[in-house]
Formats: structure tokens, sequence, C-alpha cells
């Protein structure tokens, strides 16, 4: 049994921030995911670090948040924010009224925003559609969601954090009506750990009410699916909007070396059964296509969906709910710390640990505003000078990862699952979707006895079926010859379709 004075339940962006404010005010602490890091909304959404613009109309107070952690994030996480600028382009027929709206509201919170005609807007992104009428300029930014958090989980390992990834909290131990720990199973070996604290933090997102429910409580939540598009390069070094309320396919962000089109916004039920609709696909590609035309003529990788946890409302338009976030204390020693967006995990988690500091009467204030995340020279190995540098041995073509970095990866966690390499290298995000890099990275795993032969099938079965997922929606054109090519190679050569 292990012991320490906080439990948390989640290992997304909010998860994994409050382990490291934990750590950095001294508090033992230990983290359990169930998959890997950033396995929720986190790992699903498009890593915008948003200036705020999107929500200064309809909802100014988390405008206001998130221009402030945009601030924050820019200057602690220099190496790891891209800070591409954005532009909300107001196409013909788009209302100028909006735009005014926009305008005033911006400068009311403060938000810089500098109206530059379509000429300018051109020049900046020459992709955009010609006909633009203006665009306005505004501070957003890009982020990989998988490196924000593995950056937070540093400091917390650096201090002794405890971390479980691959764990489920399948039970919480109550006494005398107060959570005192945790059951968690582990998703390998099945084996059921048991973690005591004195504190619980449910930071399980679009789980958090059926965590929740494990000890008798409730978390009201509204779940609001959105399905992203990965293109396969990327059409603009800038984030793109549209001057509009809020709608179907208006964001188009670029990270690394994709852009990613989105969003949609759908009421669901079960954070676990959700699936990509070809009309959401269809939806995002033609509106993206209104910004950028070059978006119809462009060849998409994938599809994906995540799952937004927003606070309970009865608007029927999900778009239309707060994007601020609340802490439930249920009085018996959890807390669930519910909505936000990605942007904001630095406030949510400083404000979490506050309430924990209040609970254990310490006063360390919070730090990780003023604390650069550490690890970025390392984990900054991504950018394409590096990895050029090291073209010995490529693993993965499209996204240029050597074999020393996935043994590397690999002897750090010792994992047996591709997504693991993927998440912390980009190994198979690339346009063959892991069609050449997948099997090369089992055979390493199975070099270095980490997995056994049939072992490594069921994983590259697991793997490729999880990708297919998402390209299934993306079959047409050079993906679609692609995927038949990877087609031939998994079960004509590789025979994987015989078991
Ligand atoms: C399509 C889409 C696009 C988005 N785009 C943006 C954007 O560009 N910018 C932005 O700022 N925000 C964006 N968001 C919002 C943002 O992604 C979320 O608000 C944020 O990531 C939530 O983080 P979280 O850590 O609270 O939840 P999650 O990331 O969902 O993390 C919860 C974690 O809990 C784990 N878990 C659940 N149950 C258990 C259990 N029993 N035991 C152990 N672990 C468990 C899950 O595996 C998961 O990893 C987007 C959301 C979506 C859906």
């Amino acid at each position: 049994m292990i012991k320490t004075d906080v439990i948390i339940i989640g290992g997304g962006a909010t998860g994994c921030g409050i382990a490291r404010d934990l750590a950095l005010r001294g508090i033992p602490h230990c983290l359990i995911e169930k998959g890997d890091f950033a396995a929720g909304a986190t790992g699903a959404c498009h890593g915008l670090l948003h200036s705020g613009g999107r929500y200064v109309v309809s909802d100014p107070h988390s405008a206001k948040e998130c221009y402030d952690e945009n601030i924050i994030l820019r200057r602690i996480g220099e190496k790891c924010v891209e800070q591409t600028g954005g532009l909300f382009v107001r196409l013909p027929g788009d209302s100028k009224l909006y735009r005014d709206r926009f305008l005033k509201s911006c400068e009311k919170i403060g938000i810089p925003a500098e109206i530059i005609s379509s000429t300018k807007a051109l020049d900046l992104v020459p992709n955009l559609n010609p006909d633009i009428e203006e665009a306005v300029k505004v501070p957003d930014c890009s982020i990989d969601p998988f490196r924000l958090c593995m950056l937070n989980i540093i400091s917390s390992q650096k201090r002794d954090g405890i971390i479980f990834t691959r764990h489920k909290v399948t039970e919480i131990i109550k006494e005398h009506g107060r959570c005192v720990g945790v059951k968690a199973a582990d998703q390998v070996s099945g084996e059921l750990r048991e973690i005591h604290g004195n504190v619980i933090i449910n930071a399980t997102g679009a789980w958090s009410h059926l965590v929740a429910q494990l000890a008798g409580n409730e978390v009201p939540l509204t779940l609001s699916k959105g399905s992203l598009v990965i293109t396969n390069h990327r059409l603009t070094n800038m984030v793109i909007n549209r001057m509009r309320p809020s709608a179907d396919g208006d964001i188009i962000v670029p990270n690394e070396a994709v852009c990613l089109a989105g969003t949609t916004s759908l009421a669901v039920e079960d954070p676990d059964k959700i699936r990509i609709e070809s009309q959401e696909v269809d939806t995002i590609i033609s509106e993206a296509g209104r910004m950028i035309p070059h978006f119809n003529d462009t060849r998409i990788i994938r599809a994906f969906s995540g799952v937004r946890p927003l606070l309970k409302s009865a608007k029927a338009d999900s778009r239309e709910i707060t994007r601020g976030f609340q802490i439930f204390n249920h009085g018996d020693g959890m807390y669930s710390i519910v909505g936000g967006k990605l942007t904001t995990f630095r406030l949510m988690a400083e404000k979490t640990v506050d309430t924990v500091m209040d609970y254990f009467k310490l006063k360390k204030p919070c730090e990780t505003a003023d604390i650069p995340l550490e690890g970025q020279e390392e984990l900054s190995g991504y950018p394409l000078a590096k990895r050029l540098a090291d073209m010995k041995n490529i693993v993965c073509e499209c996204e240029l990862v050597s074999r020393a970095e996935v043994e590397r990866i690999i002897k750090q966690t010792g994992t047996r699952y591709v997504g693991d390499i993927s998440h912390r290298t980009r190994l198979g995000m690339g346009p063959c979707q892991g069609g050449f890099c997948t099997f090369r990275a089992l055979g390493i795993m199975h070099e270095k006895s980490i997995i056994s032969p049939e072992q490594s099938m069921n994983a590259l079965r697991d793997f490729l079926q999880r990708r297919f997922r998402g390209i299934r929606f993306c079959l047409w054109g050079d993906q679609l010859r692609e995927e038949q090519l990877v087609e031939y190679i998994y079960m004509g050569i590789l025979a994987l379709e015989k078991k």
C-alpha cells in the first residue's frame, strides 16, 4: 500500500498541472491516469493557446482568463509555445456588426486586436481566401498538448511525485464517511494497487461524474463532443479563426508539421462511446475551405474526436455554455475540478491547490506562473533542425524520428504501447499514420525484450485499429492510395488478419 498526502485522478492538462503545482509547494502526491498522459480531451484538442478572441463576445470572463494565461504560458513555456499569432478573418456576408462588438470587447478586456486589410492578411498567410473583407490580428499561439502534460510531470517527478499511468481508479476507499484512498487497476497486468491519501482530487474531465459517483458524489456536467481533422502539411503558419459567433469548422491551427481544423459541438451522454460522423468531417473541410480554399484539395490524414467537460447548463447549444471552471468540495475529502480549457489549465491547478493548502492549513503561495517549465530544452527535441541533425537510422520517415529516440523513450518509460512513443516523439503522426513505423517500433521493443512476438502482434493490431477509426473518414485521393499500400503491407506481407 502507498501512502501520500494528495491523490490526483486524471493525467490530462489539469491533473498534470495540479501535480506540478503541488510539487512546487512541497506537497507529497500521487497522480493516477488510466491511459497515457493527455489520453482524454487534452490530447484530442487543437492545441490552440487561446488569445481569448474566440470567447470575447459571448463569455468575456473566460476570454480574460484565457488571455492572462496565454501571457503566462508564453513566458514560462517559451520553448514549447509557438507564437504563431492569429487572424480572425471576415468573409463576404459575415456581419460587420459582430466585428465591431468583437473589437469593443477585446478593448474592454485588454486583448490586443489590430484590424488589417485583406492585402496585409494575404501577405501574412498567402493561402487565405483572397475574397476576405479584412482580418483582425490577435495573439493566438499553438502548443503541443502531449508535451505540455509531460513538461508539467517532470516537475512532479523531480520532487518525488508518484506517477501511475495505465492505471484506472476503480474504487474510492471510504472510512467513516471520508475518502481515504483509491484502488487502481493496472491496465496491463490487472494487478490492483491501493493508494491512501488525505485528499483526493478528481481531475478526470469528461469522466469526472463517473469517478465522483465511486464515492457517492455528484458532478454536474454537460458533455460536448468535438471533432477535428488533420492535414498532411501546414497550410498556414498563423491560427485562422472565422470572424463570427462560434460555429462548426471555424478554426485552423498550425501544429508541428500539420494543421488541425475543427471543430463541431454535439451533446453526448457517455465519454467512452463517441464516434466521428462523416457529416462532421465534410462540414469541417468545407468550412475550413472557405477560409483557406486549398483545404478542399489538401490531403486529410485523419479525423478524431474528444469530449469537452463543460459545467452543467440548461443551454441547448453547448457552444453557449461558459468555458469557466469550478471546484466542487464534496465535503468528504474529495474535490472535483471541472470545466475550463487547455489554455487555463495552470490557473485551474492553482485554484485547486490553493483549496488543498487551505485544507492542510498551509500557506506556501503558488509559483507556477513564475518558474519556467522544467525540461523544455530536452523536450523541445521536435524541431526539424534537431531531427535533421540525427538522420541516421530513421524509424519514422514522416516525422523524422530516429531509432535512438525510440530506444530512449522505451528505456525511460518501459512502455509496451506504440501510442506512448507516439505522444513523446510524434512517431506515426505523419501522412502514413504509422504504416511504415509501427512494426519497426514494435520490433525494437521486442529486441529489447519488452514484449513477446505475440504481444507485439496484438499491440500492432490495436494501434492500427485505433488509427483506422480516424483514417476511415478521410479515404480519398492520396490518403486512400497510402492506406491501400499500408493494408497490403500488414494484411499481405505481415498476414495480420490471420491471427
Ligand atoms: C475537440 C476539442 C478541441 C479543443 N480545443 C481546445 C483548444 O484548442 N484550446 C483549448 O484551450 N482547449 C481546447 N479544448 C478544451 C480542452 O481540451 C479541455 O478543456 C482540457 O483538455 C481538459 O483537460 P482535463 O485535464 O480537465 O481533462 P482530460 O484531458 O479529459 O483528462 C482527464 C483524464 O482523466 C483520465 N481518467 C478518466 N477516468 C479515469 C479513471 N477512472 N482513472 C484514472 N484516470 C481516469 C482520462 O483518461 C483523461 O486522461 C478542446 C476540446 C475538444 C473536445
